[in-house]
């Protein structure tokens, strides 16, 4: 086929037809996004748009008349499938204009023989702007987020246009290399929004540009205009009905700046559907738990560090059974918070439905039915909605109610009882959608049937009317065949002829003739291969009267849908309250669920320093472990408290380090999103930044190595971990060489505690660090414990006092399976390495050959000769050699091993 050579979005050529200039037309409007042509059925793309779109939805790409003397490449969606393809694109990056047709053929020829149907863009479909049940993840907020520059300040703005929370914050000074970078990654981190307008000023920023980096296709670049403050101004207090935004709260002009320049886009997007917005609330910065983005894929809050969402946090204490609570838990784990009066709260709820078990499964019950309120009235309120999300209106405000007509005990705590206040008060609405809607609902208004029998005595009449016009037709078919005599005669019906006699072609002659005369009844319509079709008088009359009567029905339906749409509009301040609230519930029975099926105990929050957990255990290895049917987590104490601030922990390779140190994490983060924690006990001092640099992983997609990345995000904890911080560092310096990783560890202990002075885990392979406990006094060292039992290493999983004095990584490397004679090798080599250590002859090692013996053929000048290197080998595997612990059959195996070696050996 032959590629486009007109760029779609160009102005309308000279002698482009008229349909293929309103094209041109149109999409010079929209030049960024793939234009949905609507025509009939379909929605069809045309010239760089189809062969894009045929691409990534894997569908044919044809050609539709010529243009310039070539052919226009066109491909097309069904519009009633329209959905999936959208689904495919928007995750592809694409943004799609909805161009509809707004006019029926039959006016367009009213208006002059030529006119092409008039049309025009409905919605731009993006990312940050979509709210179709199949577009989106229902267990996660969509949010559109916006970036403003004003007086020298950065401010961010977002919002969830599905739920209409509208939120701000200052991101800080904008002036380069002030710290602008690190503030805005750590706010886009945790957010993670779907889509980011930015300026366009900002957007070619040398030192954003890493942040823009990665994610590419969410950022939305926009004109520097589109930012401005006044006019934002104005158009917050329109849209708000207030004469000054100090009404809604104090905001700094770059947040203005940023919000009002978020109405405008949804604005465009919507083409004037405004979807309804809260009023904006303005974060402080102090506000959440601040966790950057290294950290947050660390600990694998919400994902996994491949990604998904099974065996990360989230996934592991989700016990939430509907999707707004699902959403809701989300959001609390990516910004717990930080004070203790807000933290108690929640944790009061939790307790309250701890306790409270039999009305803990009485809501939750009642939840698990519940539809997705929210979503249901945002796309109600955009003009979006269906019959189907009237439903969810009406079920998710009956869930309101019986949930509420459970939680009617005297103690409720405060919270959970201001949001049960919350979940009543919509009877009269409920009854009203009970009474409106029928028992099976159409996907779409427009395709009828919506509206329940005896609601509406007008509906009811037109809907008899021709209900008994098609009784009349099927009586009128046995008629027909009495006086035909064809018994076979039937009425059936299709889209393009209507209502038809059939006969079969046998019997076509006897109706034939009779069509063909004067007063003929039967009216010939169409002769196929087998059949033969006519029509009467008094059929095409009844056909009438049933198409009239249908037609009447459906407007009236969608008039009485428009007018339910209406009312749940009018409450949907009202509804999104109770469906926040909904979701409340469900996120604090979850918890208690988690806490008491876990053994999960209530933390004490202080607003001190304190960290003492006792029996702390890691909440998605211990899950794990029990699904495995392996043997229990074993538990353990960590108290930074007072003069331990630090802890130096060492251990050989798979002791349980790491886990160690990310369970602390993970209860830090659980007690501030107000979750009981797993632990015996925990005492916890809030903690506003928590930092963590755990396992080695390559940043290459950023173009950084191991190395590099780890210095990074070490720099990061030393330039910013204040006094309240927690930071956990798990094996600093293993990405370069020994002496260099070693120094580097140390100094960065020395800093955390003399400069940083916050909590912390520090875990390291460097044995030699353990010196250090000497000489800093808030430092104290751990170790895990192992058993050495008959030769082999136990893992005792245990921390306890001390320091390690070896790291056991051949026996890990025997365990992985490495083959026995590298591992053998191994061995040979550490006993020299040490000795010559002991000896003080470290420094040459490489001299001393050892490390090249055994493969040393290929480096001629290092081994003496083959035999050399065979008989030092059969020397070795002979040390080896530990006879109690062979098999027979071991005892076989070796014997030829060693006649192989010493037949090496000449
Ligand atoms: P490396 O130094 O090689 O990174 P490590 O000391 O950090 O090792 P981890 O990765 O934390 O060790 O733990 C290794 C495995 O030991 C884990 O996958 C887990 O299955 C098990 N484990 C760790 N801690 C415990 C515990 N407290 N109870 C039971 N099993 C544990």
């Amino acid at each position: 086929m032959t590629m486009p050579t007109v760029a779609a979005g160009s102005p309308a050529p000279e002698g482009a037809t008229p349909m293929m200039a309103q094209f041109f037309d149109i999409k010079s409007h929209h030049p960024d996004a793939l234009l949905f042509f609507r025509s009939g059925d379909f929605y069809e793309l045309f010239f760089e748009d189809a062969v894009k779109a045929a691409q990534a939805l894997g569908i044919t790409l044809t050609r539709r008349g010529k243009h310039d003397g070539e052919d226009i490449p066109m491909c097309g969606v069904p519009f009633h499938a329209a959905e999936n393809y959208l689904h495919t694109l928007i995750a592809k990056g694409f943004r799609v204009a909805i161009c509809e047709q707004c006019e029926t053929p039959e006016q367009a020829k009213k208006r002059g023989g030529k006119a092409v149907i008039r049309r025009e863009v409905v919605r731009l479909v993006t990312p940050g702007t979509i709210t179709e049940e199949a577009l989106l993840d229902s267990g996660r907020h969509n949010y559109l987020a916006c970036l403003a520059e004003a007086e020298g300040r950065l401010g961010l703005a977002w919002v969830d246009i599905s739920t209409g929370d509208l939120l701000s914050r200052e991101i800080g000074d904008a002036r380069p290399g002030s710290g602008t970078a690190s503030g805005l990654a750590l706010a886009l981190d945790r957010l993670d929004p779907g889509e980011t307008l930015v300026p366009e000023r900002l957007y070619r920023r040398d030192d954003l540009k890493p942040i823009w980096r990665g994610r590419g296709d969410r950022l939305t670049p926009e004109p520097d205009s589109r930012f401005d403050s006044a006019n934002a101004r104005r158009r917050l207090e329109g849209l708000y009905g207030v004469g000054t935004l100090d009404a809604l709260g104090s905001f700094t002009r770059a947040e203005i700046a940023a919000l009002g320049a978020l109405v405008e886009y949804i604005d465009l997007t919507q083409k004037g559907r405004m979807p309804r917005l809260e009023r904006p609330r303005r974060e402080g910065a102090d506000e959440a738990m601040v966790i950057d983005g290294a950290t947050r894929r660390n600990l694998e809050l919400v994902a996994t560090l491949t990604g998904e969402k099974r065996g990360s946090l989230l996934d592991a204490i989700d016990r939430t059974v509907t999707a707004a609570g699902a959403r809701l838990l989300a959001d609390r784990l990516s910004a717990p918070l930080t004070r203790r009066a807000a933290i108690d709260a929640r944790l009061d709820d939790v307790g309250w439905f701890k306790n409270n078990g039999d009305v803990r499964s009485g809501v939750r019950a009642v939840l698990k039915g519940a539809p997705d309120l929210a979503r249901a009235l945002a796309r109600l309120s955009l003009g979006r909605g269906g019959p189907r999300d009237l439903a969810s209106i009406r079920d998710g405000l009956g869930a309101g109610r019986a949930a509420a007509s459970i939680l009617t005990a005297a103690d409720l705590p405060p919270a959970l009882g201001e949001n049960v206040r919350l979940l009543v008060g919509h009877d009269a609405l409920i009854a009203r959608l009970d009474g409106a809607l029928a028992a099976e609902l159409p996907l779409l208004a427009r395709d009828g049937g919506m509206i329940a029998k005896g609601f509406d005595a007008a509906l009811d009449e037109w809907r008899t009317i021709r209900d008994d016009s098609r009784r009349l037709i099927a009586g009128l078919q046995a008629d027909y065949a009495r006086e035909t005599g064809i018994g076979s005669l039937k009425i059936r019906h299709n889209n393009v002829l209507g209502y038809y006699i059939e006969i079969t072609q046998a019997h076509a002659d006897k109706l034939l003739g009779a069509a063909g005369s004067k007063d003929a009844r039967f009216i010939h319509r169409q002769t196929l291969a087998s059949a033969a079709r006519f029509t009467t008088v008094e059929l095409s009359d009844l056909e009438n009267r049933i198409r009239a009567a249908a037609d009447k029905a459906l407007a009236l339906e969608l008039e009485i849908f428009e007018t339910l749409a209406g009312e749940v509009a009018a409450s949907s301040a009202a509804i999104a309250a109770l469906a926040h609230a909904l979701a409340s519930v469900d996120v604090a029975s979850a918890l208690a669920e988690l806490a008491e099926g876990e053994r999960y105990c209530r933390p004490e929050i202080t607003d001190g320093l304190d960290f003492a957990v006792t029996g702390g255990r890691h909440p998605v290895v211990e899950q794990a472990l029990l699904a495995a049917g392996e043997t229990p987590f074993v538990p353990n104490d960590c108290d930074l408290s007072g003069d331990n601030r630090l802890w130096l922990l060492t251990g050989p390779n798979m002791a349980g380090k790491s886990t160690f140190l990310r369970q602390n994490a993970l209860i830090a983060i659980m007690a501030q999103i107000g979750s009981f924690v797993p632990a015996d006990r925990a005492v916890l001092g809030t903690v506003d930044r928590l930092f963590s640099r755990v396992g080695a992983s390559d940043d290459l997609a950023r173009g950084r190595s191991t190395f590099m990345v780890e210095m990074v995000e070490t720099a990061a904890i030393l330039n910013q971990a204040g006094g309240r911080a927690l930071v956990i560092l798990d094996e600093i310096g293993r990405g370069t060489a020994t002496y260099d990783g070693l120094s580097i560890a140390w100094a960065t202990l020395e800093h955390l505690h003399h400069r940083n002075r916050c909590r912390g885990l520090f875990a390291t392979h460097y044995h030699e660090l353990t010196a250090l406990s000497a000489r800093l006094e808030r430092l104290s060292c751990r170790t895990m414990r192992v058993k050495e039992w008959q030769g082999d290493v136990i893992f005792l999983h245990e921390v306890a006092p001390g320091a390690a004095d070896r790291s056991y990584g051949i026996h890990v490397a025997r365990l992985a399976g490495l083959p026995e004679d590298v591992i053998a090798r191994a061995e040979a080599v550490l006993a020299r390495l040490e000795a010559g250590e002991k000896a003080g002859a470290a420094a040459d090692l490489a001299g001393d050959l050892p490390l090249f013996r055994a493969g040393g053929t290929d480096r001629p000048g290092l081994a003496s000769s083959a035999a050399d290197a065979a008989r030092s080998a059969l020397g070795d595997r002979l040390r080896l050699i530990d006879p109690d612990r062979l098999t027979p059959r071991d005892a076989l195996d070796l014997l030829y091993e060693l006649r192989d070696l010493a037949a090496k050996d000449g």
